[in-house]
């Protein structure tokens, strides 16, 4: 920060904003990352640029910002359902779904998990349209030995405050394009290339050098986050397995997770239902997280799109209806990790 006020540069892809998209590209292991100030902008800049103005075929277990974003595109939503193994969504639901209009699939690689990358890669490309990707949830995943960040035609992460990596607010945008990353750069700074020329109307999604420095002082640190994750996450998996009526979504052997979060999945055969069990952890001030519910297709500005009908999104209906993230974050206290974790067993104490 001194050297901020030192520069008299605060903003405007000052030094320090380059700095950290170098580094970051370097931690991650992808070319030229493009930081904005949330990921949500960053969403309505990767369509943008890649002028769809069509219809956006997308998930609708996602956090609302998802389907925002393609309404503030100036493009139109249509719900696909998800895959009941990645919780993602479903390339054969896409295929279904793919019209004249469609201009684009926006999947999302839910808790990190990444979507059926090689199906969706291989209907893209069949139908000559891109495929963008909400990565908030997937700092830091690999697949094999590559950031599942560099899959897609774009990809966008967040750091916001909640999320593995944070810069309190921020985050970024991925290609491989360089023709598409320069109507990035341009949409980032009001639609400017160079000092008077603008090419198309932008917006400001620019990161400050604040948050910039922020996410370099962090960056040290998220490797040792993420190792802290998985050791909970172990322990919740070994002290929650066996116990009938919970299951819980682990990614595939190829795949280096964040451990962003921990859902579980709460079937019929567990004494309590999904809300039953939030509430009673709830009353021993354990705080869980319904996510994703609602499902954005039931979400008052979505629901009635003809593609938000309940009955055509049956797998992401009943994931929503029982899914239940428990307490995750590095410092979780191994003691009351335990707790949580004796509550889940014996639900009636
Ligand atoms: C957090 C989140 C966003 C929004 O990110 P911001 O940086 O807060 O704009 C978008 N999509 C998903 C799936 C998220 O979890």
């Amino acid at each position: 920060m001194e050297s901020m006020w030192e520069s008299r540069i605060l903003t405007n892809n000052g030094p320090i904003a380059r700095k950290f998209e170098t580094e970051l590209g370097e931690y991650l292991g992808v070319p030229s990352p493009r930081v904005v100030a949330n990921c949500t902008l960053g969403l309505v800049i990767a369509l943008r640029a890649l002028g769809v103005t069509g219809e956006v075929i997308t998930s609708p277990f996602s956090f609302v910002a998802t389907t925002n974003a393609i309404i503030m595109a100036g493009a139109q939503p249509v719900f696909a359902d998800i895959d009941p193994v990645t919780l993602n969504i479903s390339p054969s639901a896409v295929e279904r779904l793919i019209s004249p209009k469609t201009e684009a699939v926006l999947g999302i690689h839910s808790f990190g998990n990444p979507c059926n990358l090689a199906e969706l890669h291989a209907l893209a490309e069949r139908h000559g349209i891109p495929l963008v990707y909400d990565a908030a949830h997937a700092f830091g995943v690999r697949v094999g030995a590559r950031s599942l960040l560099d899959y897609g035609t774009c990809a966008v992460t967040s750091f916001h405050a909640t999320k593995v990596f944070n810069t309190l607010e921020g985050g970024a945008v991925f290609s491989r394009d360089p023709a598409l990353l320069k109507r990035v750069d341009a949409l980032i700074n009001h639609g400017f290339e160079g000092e008077t020329n603008v090419l198309n109307w932008g917006i400001n999604a620019k990161m400050s050098e604040l948050h910039a420095a922020v996410g370099l002082e962090q960056l040290p640190y998220v490797t040792g986050n993420i190792k802290a994750r998985g050791k909970l996450v172990n322990q919740y998996i070994d002290g929650l397995s066996g116990i009938e009526g919970l299951s819980f979504a682990r990614p595939p052997a190829d795949v280096t997770t964040n451990h962003y979060l921990f859902p579980v999945m709460v079937d019929q055969s567990y004494p309590l239902s999904r809300d039953a069990l939030n509430d009673f952890l709830a009353q021993h001030n354990i705080f869980a997280r319904r996510y994703f519910y609602p499902l954005i297709s039931d979400m008052q500005p979505y629901r009635d799109l003809p593609s938000a009908v309940p009955q055509t999104l049956p797998v992401a209906q009943d994931i929503a209806a029982r899914i239940l993230c428990l307490p995750l974050f590095p410092e979780l206290d191994p003691t009351d990790q335990n707790w949580v974790i004796s509550l889940l067993r014996d639900p009636s104490c």
